[in-house]
């Protein structure tokens, strides 16, 4: 028979998958010899079995009343005992930390007897009717599915009547009131009373929790983080300790690090006198750690060496959960805690510094999607100047962002499905906000701490966040909110500082940041470990130089074309395209043979002894053409001819099938002038380059190749042509002529291709077009459609199709490599950015990968990754 309970005794950290991560961690603690209250966990596979069965199996329900005598025995206190009874919590935990998306209740084992007894034992009546009206709240909210506002709306108005302005004022008579009104609305709700059984209690809130594995939010949050449906979650079965036990009594939560910048000191908060969640919910603004300090020096000596231990024993940033009762520390929860970008980068180098991990489990440690949210903007500090801040709050996730102000999820999720930024400006967050969350650019609440809900969700997502900017005041039925005498109406635009905790009326420009201080370490220890390397697609001085910057090793890829769209050139262009014959493309071609010179020669130059590999002319020529009859009048002027000419020629050149038609190296077939035009640029370029001192190897790329006789007559052409002008000059250099690989034609027949190329390059966007026989320009009518019926996995113009356009490419390197066994492979797509496809492509024996400069970064973490 399979175990499908375990005492915190019997487990340990890597029982995560059996245990889930609370129960494995309050075991390893427990091994640990911290103050860990006793229990107990239900494994994952008793959830398994529950979602089978739809029931608790006979042979866990046997098991449950073994581990609750024992318990029982242990701690000397008994379900259902008026002289001391056993309290216990019932927790959710998955084997991946989901926070906030499970149920959790508290104070099970508490009736109108064990209440009592409760106040009998503590001497403190308040203290056992509060815990009971939690319970009952907590209780008739997970099982019974009441809203908890119903429950809330009992509280306020108890607290209004009374002119209070917090829970503590409350007394045991009021509290006592609040529990028969708690009751009251189990019936009026008509799901049942309130189980006055301690153990029917348990039983039903065991179910619960298995239950709610598959609540609305569970679910998001698992598509979100791409968590599998069928690993299920652990119950963990505690006793209970009390934070509200009075003023010596408290609960809060730590990190061990700061969670935002990295910065190495314990950040937390706490409440006196309050529990479980009330620090995170923010009910009432917790203190920082800082006080306890002087609340309770010990226990924040204490704290602070159990932070250390566990940092040193779990070798990353924990987060903890903690609780005193009557001056005593307990510890409820550790887990490696969720960060900022930056921060996680920060920790990462600065626990190899100090000695406490590798370099590459440092690299391991930060995910590379997490890098480009770093290198995006921050407000342009000129802007920033001319703005006075309308309030501050707490920066709980930094960053810059604007949008247009929404206050609810759903209108924030509504918003931004029509295409709007948006910014979600709320009271507090609470796991019902997911959705609208996902979709914001920042999240600001007026209330808690940086440890909300709303904190800790923004930093897990990347996006901006501002919390406890108590100055906002939301009016949910208004849409508005209020500061002062200044009104936020919905729809505004504001701007957020997620790095001061400051909110702008207005769009305020951003800049962007660059690679520096630890992330410029962390990606330069990624640059040792990767095998494949990381180049750039540019066009531009200004692109190449910012994807340096970033650490490309070279350009991969230069769309030649880009360069011809500039006004004064596009002139030439159309010249060329437009004229009769030859001798018509003549003096545009020597035009643009001059600025596509100047162009080679600036790129070579910043290269230096970096590698650039320039790809000839691909687009189909009507790109280049007039659309409409006004434009057609501009152009004819333009190029002094006749608009009806014009007209004649443009037409002759339309097609029905442009991206298959007149393009890449055919243009080369019918006007071979052009891709000479192009050679003979780049080396007068190289030739200039020389004369001045540096040595420059040409790597000429010929795109849209279908088979080896096509590539062998271009490639002859390029050849003459380099040839030519090197005998001319007296001079000798290596150069190659390699091919784009996006035919799938040239990939089946690879082995021959490779015969007339230097190497090969993986234009991964209209491999996958062809492949698929998807229009890439067309697919955003269907492909949405297509990944939410779950038909593709995810879209592969952003992460490869490993089964079809991967086995294509799998196909060609090896027989490109039978031909040649050292020919070096790039990919050059979309995709050559893309983490999981760096994955695939470092198995598959890619060499290097070009990608956008943004994406350099992200690219060389996740070869770095992939090599390890
Ligand atoms: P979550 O996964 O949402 O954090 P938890 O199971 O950690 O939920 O519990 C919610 C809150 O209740 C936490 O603040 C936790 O510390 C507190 N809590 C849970 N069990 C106990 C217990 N046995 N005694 C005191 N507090 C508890
Ligand atoms: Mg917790
Ligand atoms: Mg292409």
């Amino acid at each position: 028979m399979t175990k499908l309970i375990y005492e915190f005794s019997e487990g340990n950290m890597s029982m995560r998958d059996l245990l889930g991560g609370k129960g494995a961690n309050l075991a390893e603690m427990t091994h640990l010899s911290l103050p860990v209250p006793r229990g107990f966990t239900l494994t994952t596979v008793a959830c398994h079995d529950y979602q089978q069965k739809q029931t608790l199996s006979d042979g866990l329900l046997s098991e449950l009343d073994q581990a609750l005598t024992h318990l029982s025995q242990t701690t000397g206190k008994q379900f259902d005992g008026t002289s001391q009874p056993l309290l216990v919590s019932v927790r959710s935990g998955a084997a991946i930390s989901m926070p906030g998306m499970m149920d959790t209740i508290l104070n099970i084992g508490l009736n109108d007897q064990t209440v009592e007894a409760l106040a009998t034992l503590t001497h403190n009546e308040r203290f056992a009717y509060d815990s009971y009206r939690r319970l009952l709240a907590m209780f008739g909210n997970v099982v019974y599915g009441i809203d908890e506002a119903t429950f809330d709306h009992v509280l306020t108005a108890a607290k209004h009547v009374n002119g209070y302005q917090s829970d503590l004022e409350l007394t045991s008579a009021d509290l006592k009131q609040i529990v028969n009104d708690f009751k009251a609305i189990y019936q009026q709700s008509g799901k049942g009373e309130f189980p006055q059984s301690p153990k029917e209690q348990l039983l039903a809130a065991i179910n619960a929790v298995f239950e709610s594995w598959n609540n609305h939010r569970a679910q998001v949050y698992r598509q979100q983080n791409h968590i599998s449906e069928s690993l299920g979650t652990a119950v963990n079965i505690q006793e209970m300790v009390f934070g509200n036990a009075g003023d010596q009594s408290g609960t809060g939560v730590a990190f061990t690090r700061n969670p935002a910048t990295g910065e190495k000191k314990v950040f937390g908060e706490y409440l006196l006198n309050a529990q479980g969640e009330d620090v995170v919910a923010g009910i009432r603004t917790p203190q920082s750690i800082e006080v306890l300090h002087e609340d309770m020096p010990e226990i924040y000596d204490e704290l602070m060496a159990i932070a250390e231990k566990l940092e040193t024993h779990y070798q990353d940033m924990q987060d903890l959960e903690f609780t005193i009762e009557n001056g005593k520390l307990y510890l409820l929860q550790a887990r490696d805690g969720k960060r900022t970008p930056y921060a996680a980068v920060k920790i990462a180098v600065d626990q190899v510094d100090e000695g406490l991990i590798t370099k590459a489990q440092a690299i391991q440690r930060v995910s590379p999607e997490s890098v480009s949210t770093m290198l995006h903007p921050e407000f342009d500090e000129g802007a920033l100047a001319s703005h006075t801040p309308m309030t501050t709050g707490l920066p709980a996730s930094p960053g810059a962002a604007t949008g247009q102000v929404y206050f609810t999820a759903e209108d924030a999720k509504q918003a931004a499905d029509a295409g709007e930024k948006v910014v979600l400006i709320r009271q507090d967050t609470s796991p019902e906000d997911i959705d609208g969350m996902i979709v914001s650019q920042a999240i600001v609440t007026s209330r808690g701490g940086m440890t909300s809900h709303a904190a800790v969700v923004a930093r897990g997502m990347g996006a901006t966040g501002v919390v406890g900017a108590h100055e906002i005041q939301v009016d949910y039925v208004a849409k508005v909110a209020k500061i002062g005498e200044q009104v936020i109406h919905e729809g505004d635009w504001v701007s957020v500082d997620g790095t001061s905790g400051e909110l702008y009326l207005g769009q305020i420009k951003t800049t962007s940041v660059g690679v520096k201080g630890e992330l410029s370490v962390l990606l330069d220890w990624a640059k040792e470990v990767a095998q494949m390397g990381v180049y750039t697609n540019a066009d531009t001085p200004q692109d190449f130089q910012k994807a340096l910057d970033f650490g490309a090793d070279g350009i991969g890829l230069t769309r030649t074309e880009h360069m011809f769209f500039k006004p004064e050139r596009l002139v030439q262009m159309r010249r060329l395209i437009l004229a009769e014959d030859a001798l018509g493309r003549a003096e545009p071609l020597t035009e643009l043979l001059k600025m596509q010179q100047e162009d080679f020669y600036q790129l070579y130059k910043l290269a230096g002894d970096k590698e650039v590999t320039i790809r000839l002319l691909d687009p189909p020529l009507h790109e280049f053409l007039p659309h409409d009859e006004e434009e057609i009048q501009a152009v004819s002027q333009q190029i002094h001819l006749a608009p009806e000419k014009l007209r004649e020629r443009t037409n002759a050149l339309k097609e029905l099938n442009p991206m298959l038609g007149h393009r890449g190296d055919r243009l080369a077939v019918t006007f071979p002038d052009i891709y000479q035009m192009q050679v003979k640029a780049i080396m007068s370029a190289v030739i200039r380059l020389h004369d001045e001192g540096l040595e420059v190897h040409p790597h000429i790329m010929i795109p849209l190749t279908d088979s080896k006789s096509e590539m062998a007559w271009v490639r002859q052409l390029v050849i003459d042509q380099i040839e030519a002008m090197m005998s001319d000059q007296e001079f000798e250099l290596a150069y190659t002529v390699g091919t784009m690989m996006e035919m799938p034609r040239a990939c089946v027949t690879a082995d021959q291709v490779a015969e007339v190329s230097d190497f090969f390059s993986f234009g991964t966007n209209d491999l996958t077009q062809l492949t698929f026989g998807y229009s890439r320009d067309d697919v955003g009518s269907f492909m949405p459609e297509y990944i939410k019926q779950g038909i593709l996995p995810a879209d592969p113009f952003q992460t490869i199709d490993t089964e079809g356009v991967g086995t294509l490419m799998e196909i060609a390197i090896n027989k490109g490599r039978q031909t040649k066994a050292e020919l070096p492979i790039g990919v050059c797509g979309e995709v050559g950015g893309d983490p999981a496809s760096i994955e695939f492509f470092n198995q598959i024996g890619v060499t290097y990968v070009s990608c956008s400069p943004y994406r350099v970064p992200v690219a060389r973490l996740a070869a770095a990754q992939a090599t390890l």
